[in-house]
């Protein structure tokens, strides 16, 4: 017998047709003999819908109530869920966040989870009930209800993986696994079977929707394998777990691409000590996210400094970028929201040289202009104008044969 935590996203429980298959499935399982938790999200579209109604009533509404508003649309999907499993005969109850209890701090519609108490939802497990955990709430320790941040049902099941020593944790999606890179843009794109948390992180960082990130991080730290697969067929998806040998020799496991960023370059600073600081102190006070960041030097003592932020916070950086600009007296200011970053990620990376060139080498010969590049120990990326960024994923997966195992020769 096994504890087994199955997550299920909003197309998942899109409708009653949708939520009675799921409960069918999730109650096979419970027939074979294993206890089983499971976490839902809200019916598809049904968050955006609350969003924009508390925008309706306060334009940038209160967040404590937001997540009581919020918090509502996982509240059905539990109940509905609870009662097709028990239409059928079963026995299921349905818990919400701070029920269970889901402990999170006090940060409202991005709360991080502090503690999970698995004794009740224990106690309905040995009673032979399905266990149905509302995802993406929490409480706080004197008792409001908090969200953990849009996508937060991944983290939620995650986390009640950990804290019930599950043995297993299934995220049921919409697509049935972690691609090496967008299915949508790329053909031939391929179904990955096993990848590493580390290389999820970045895809998940870089831009692949999958997962939640949060989650992704939470899974690596306390070692839950996660296995994402499709709700609509039985097939095997992908399981994100530790690393290991296959997928240290592979060369690139996945190319990612993000068009939510956009480009600032400050021209012809000084170049003394602390231009830096003054120019990215503003920009971080304001919450803005900046990721690469390019500084170059120039004959005498100017530099120029190219960065990316985050594209819903473009107009702000440009302003508070540009009011700095003018006290260190740089030249110019100018961005660009036509960029795109395509990245490669691959824990084969760390002993293989030659790939950051093979990439720089593709993106050449399709005469597509790099305007920026940064490196990690499992990823290269580059920056380039937004239009030739699907001609750049094609070729990238093509050059590294993503279709196939791209295993280095010698180790084939
Ligand atoms: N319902 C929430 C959202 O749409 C949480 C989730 O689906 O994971 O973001
Ligand atoms: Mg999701």
């Amino acid at each position: 017998m096994a504890l087994i935590v199955q997550k299920f996203g909003g197309t998942s429980v899109a409708n009653p047709e949708k939520i009675r298959n799921v409960a069918r499935r999730v109650m096979k399982k419970a027939a074979a003999g294993n206890k089983m938790v499971v976490v839902l999200s809200a019916m598809a579209g049904e968050t955006n819908r609350f969003v924009d109604l508390a925008t309706q009533m306060q334009k940038i509404p209160d967040l404590r109530e937001m997540d009581v508003l919020l918090s509502s649309g996982e509240q059905v999907t539990v109940a509905l869920f609870a009662m097709a499993v028990k239409n059928e005969g079963q026995d299921a109850i349905s818990l919400l966040g701070d029920q269970v209890k889901v402990t999170t701090d006090r940060m409202h519609a991005k709360a991080r989870i502090m503690e999970i108490d698995g004794d009740l939802i224990n106690h309905h497990l040995d009673q032979g009930r399905i266990v149905v955990v509302a995802g993406f709430q929490g409480v706080t320790e004197d008792g409001d209800i908090t969200t953990l941040g849009r996508g937060g049902s991944d983290t939620t099941a995650v986390a009640l993986a950990a804290a019930l020593q599950a043995d297993q944790c299934e995220i049921f999606t919409d697509v049935d696994g972690v691609y090496t890179t967008d299915p949508n843009i790329c053909v031939k794109a391929r179904k990955i079977d096993r990848i590493s948390y580390d290389e999820m992180l970045e895809l998940a960082s870089l831009g692949a929707k999958v997962l939640d990130i949060r989650s992704v991080g939470l899974a690596k730290r306390f070692k839950v394998p996660v296995h994402v697969r499709s709700s609509f067929t039985e097939t095997e998806g992908t399981w994100v777990v530790e690393e290991d040998n296959t997928m240290e020799s592979m060369l690139v496991s996945g190319v990612a691409y993000n068009k939510n960023e956009a480009t600032i370059t400050v021209s012809r600073v000084p170049d003394t000590p602390g231009i830096a600081s003054k120019l990215f102190t503003p920009v971080s006070d304001a919450g803005i996210v900046v990721d690469m960041i390019i500084q170059n030097t120039r004959a005498g003592d100017l530099t120029d400094m190219t960065f990316t932020v985050p594209r819903a916070d473009y107009e702000r950086a440009m302003k508070i970028v540009n009011e700095v600009a003018a006290e260190i007296k740089a030249e110019s200011v100018k961005g660009s929201q036509d960029i795109a970053k395509v990245s490669i990620v691959g824990v084969g990376m760390r002993n293989h040289s030659g790939i950051a060139t093979t990439m720089f080498n593709v993106l050449a010969r399709e005469g597509i202009n790099i305007h920026m590049i940064s490196t990690s120990e499992i990823k290269v990326s580059c920056v380039i104008a937004e239009k030739y960024t699907e001609l750049a994923v094609r070729a990238l997966h093509d050059a590294f044969e993503m279709d196939k195992d791209n295993l280095p020769v010698e180790e084939k």
